[in-house]
């Protein structure tokens, strides 16, 4: 075996040991390098989070609203420095440490609110939905709305890591939509009560008038009456679509729901509308379906407001070929129906455009063609409220030139379901035609308390027909001593009166001897708010609504007064025939001439005033004024008198009389002499063949 000398050895070790060097030196440069590197990086992320936690403080310095993040132990991590806006009970620095929200809101929230505010972040950590809601608090005295939303982060790995809590400030979007609404019901308001003002003396006026067509010889005299009333009922029907309209709008509408016959509504419609169609070549059709139940219960004034509403529009756009109602319904369960209804005509149409705001307030489509036809643009826009009141809907479809079709449904709770066919149909009083009281009281005693002399009478002329005994009382003190005098089967009290006012009176009236049982009816000319609940609430019997219809005054005695005291009249109905005949004569002569509906439109549908209007017409006729002024070229005089002729026509109808008085009226103002030569003649023409055919018919 070879032996390695000491020398041999010793080298090899040397080598050995220099390349170890060597090997340890690169490691060394390696190790250097990853040095140099990680120092670099280290660099890089101390930069980078310096500028992570930069841009955080800066977002929640500049954030708008307070924003709040938490851990999972509901402890604060981050909160927008709006925060310091509303408490100042903790320094920047310490609430990012973690500080139990509780303690944070406490001086910022009430407790309630605060309570309430961390039961839905518990929720929110159980990860249930919480939808943001609104939260009014007064801060350092002042009123702040915020919206607030709360909502759950989680970690890559499912685990909840806490809560973003949002506050947004509402306040100026709360404040300026509480504005607008306050504005909204500023003018509900002031509609509701200017038409309550204006209704208070309507009501002296129809009733004062009623008086003089009754009390009255004076022929003249009770033209002029017949004008009033007639007047009164046009302003009474505007202002009551305005007043319908506010208490839709302020939400203050509400059915009065009670016992009514189908057949009585039906045929007091129907009635109404042949009365109204005497002077067209108009035909009213009816397809009413016999198995819909008689016996309803629900608010039949305003059923009847929505088909005379649609019945009336289809009278006034239709000239000529028919207007059909028609009625069915579906049975919904044991005690309510669907019915459904149509009201069809062959007039005008719609055109397509119009036909999307036709069921908006104040809107009257095609104005050009339609503005010798009056309206409030309300009419369709009440009857789609009152319908969705009733849980029902209202669609319209059109042809515009052919004819137009409204359909709607309402749901009516059923009292009976003995059928309409099965139901008598009682034909009710016609439009227009006179009131007659149907029973008489004169053992009845009835006291009147109205601080108001005017009225006093006019609740006392419509009471005079059923004979009761009438005492006054000018004022609620008044009333009691009357009360204490004598024994009374009805009272009738205004509301409103100065001093102790109507309710007043009655709660005292009620603690006298006799008191509790006493029958008082309100009288009022508010009727808002549903006053028949309202009323009974109050302690009343009853209501009346001023201008007091003689048909509700008789229901309420009917209902109140002792069926002892009460003794049937009989009932004279030869007015009624005696309108019919005339107003036959009067379509055929003056049927070109004019237009019946218009004419109609201004006399309230009544055919006696209407006569009385032509003969008017004629009597005043200006026929000689009228040429004495063009042959002396007076158009200053002339045109002042065809001015007024044009207005005069239009009240009889005659249309076509009234534009051309309308044209020549224009050219006068404006010096259009030739104008006037050319459209004299014919127009004077046009003019006498109407009086002509007024007089024929008036001999006739
Ligand atoms: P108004 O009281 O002015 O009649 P409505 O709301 O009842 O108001 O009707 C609005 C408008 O709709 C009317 O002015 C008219 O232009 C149109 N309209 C309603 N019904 C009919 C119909 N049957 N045929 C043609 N146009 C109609």
């Amino acid at each position: 075996m070879d032996v390695v000398s000491p020398e041999k050895r010793l080298q090899m070790e040397n080598k050995k040991l220099s390349r170890e060097i060597k090997r340890l030196k690169k490691d060394n440069e390696v190790l250097r390098i990853a040095n140099d590197q990680a120092a670099r990086t280290q660099a890089y992320i101390q930069k980078d989070s310096t500028r992570q936690v930069f841009y955080n403080n800066q977002l929640l310095k500049t954030y708008p609203y307070l924003l709040i993040l938490t851990d999972e132990h509901l402890e604060t991590v981050m909160i927008s420095d709006v925060f310091f806006r509303y408490s100042s009970a903790f320094e920047r620095d310490e609430i990012r440490r973690g500080v139990p929200i509780r303690d944070v809101l406490a001086g910022v929230l009430p407790e309630t609110d605060l309570s309430i505010l961390l039961e839905k972040c518990e929720a929110a950590l159980w990860q249930e939905p919480v939808p943001p809601y609104l939260l009014r608090a007064v801060v350092a005295g002042k009123k702040i709305d915020w919206q607030i939303t709360i909502k759950c982060m989680m970690r890559q790995d499912g685990v909840v890591a806490g809560l973003n809590i949002l506050f947004v400030d509402m306040t100026e979007v709360v404040n300026a939509m509480e504005r607008a609404e306050a504005a909204d019901k500023a003018k509900s308001n002031f509609l509701a009560n200017m038409s309550h003002e204006i209704r208070t003396p309507m009501n002296a006026i129809v009733g004062m008038a009623e008086f003089i067509l009754r009390d009255s010889a004076d022929e003249v005299a009770k033209r002029h009456a017949t004008r009033i009333k007639s007047a009164s009922r046009t302003l009474l029907t505007i202002i009551n679509d305005i007043l319908d309209f506010s208490k839709i709008e302020s939400g203050k509408m509400e059915l009065v729901n009670d016992s009514y016959q189908l057949s009585h509504l039906i045929a007091d419609i129907t009635s109404m509308l042949n009365a109204r169609l005497q002077t067209k070549p108009v035909t009213f059709k009816t397809e009413i379906d016999g198995n819909i139940p008689n016996r309803l219960y629900g608010d039949e004034v305003r059923l009847k407001q929505i088909l005379i509403n649609l019945l009336g529009n289809a009278l006034k756009f239709t000239h000529g070929g028919s207007i059909t109602l028609t009625l069915r319904h579906e049975k919904i369960d044991a005690t309510h129906c669907r019915l459904f209804g149509t009201v069809s005509d062959t007039g005008i149409g719609i055109k397509p455009e119009d036909l999307k705001n036709i069921f908006s307030s104040f809107t009257q489509v095609d104005t050009r063609r339609n503005r010798a036809v009056e309206g409030t643009g309300l009419g369709l826009a009440i009857c789609r409220q009152l319908i969705e009141l009733m849980d029902g809907s209202i669609r319209v479809e059109s042809e515009y030139g052919k004819g137009t079709t409204f359909f709607f449904d309402v749901v009516s709770a059923v009292e009976g379901w003995q059928n309409l066919s099965e139901a008598q149909m009682t034909p009710m009083e016609r439009a227009g035609a006179a009131f007659h009281a149907t029973f008489c009281a004169p053992e009845a005693r009835a006291l009147v308390v109205d601080d108001n002399e005017m009225n006093l009478e006019v609740a006392e002329g419509i009471l005079e027909p059923y004979k009761i005994k009438i005492v006054r009382a000018v004022n609620g003190p008044e009333a009691l001593e009357r009360f204490a005098e004598e024994t009374f089967d009805i009272i009738f009290m205004d509301h409103m009166m100065p001093g102790m006012d109507g309710v007043e009176a009655m709660r005292r009236i009620r603690m006298m001897k006799g008191g509790e049982e006493a029958v008082i009816v309100a009288l009022t000319a508010n009727a808002l708010s549903g006053a028949a609940a309202e009323y009974k609430k109050l302690g009343f019997q009853a209501f009346l609504a001023k201008p007091i219809a003689p048909k509700s005054m008789e229901n309420i005695l009917r209902r109140l007064l002792p069926a002892r005291l009460l003794q049937p009249v009989e009932e004279t109905s030869e007015e009624h025939a005696s309108t019919g005949v005339a107003s036959s004569h009067a379509v055929d002569v003056l049927k070109d001439a004019i237009d019946e509906e218009s004419a109609l439109k201004y006399c309230m549908g009544s055919r006696t005033f209407l006569e009385k209007m032509l003969a008017t017409f004629r009597k005043n006729e200006k026929t000689k004024q009228i040429e004495t002024f063009f042959r002396a070229k007076d158009w200053d005089n002339y045109r002042i008198v065809v001015h007024s002729l044009k207005g005069n026509a239009l009240t009889v109808g005659a249309l076509k009389l009234s534009e051309h008085a309308k044209e020549l009226e224009y050219a006068a103002r404006d010096d259009h002499i030739d104008e006037i030569m050319e459209k004299h003649e014919p127009f004077m023409k046009e003019y006498r063949a109407l009086l002509d055919a007024i007089e024929a018919r008036a001999k006739s």
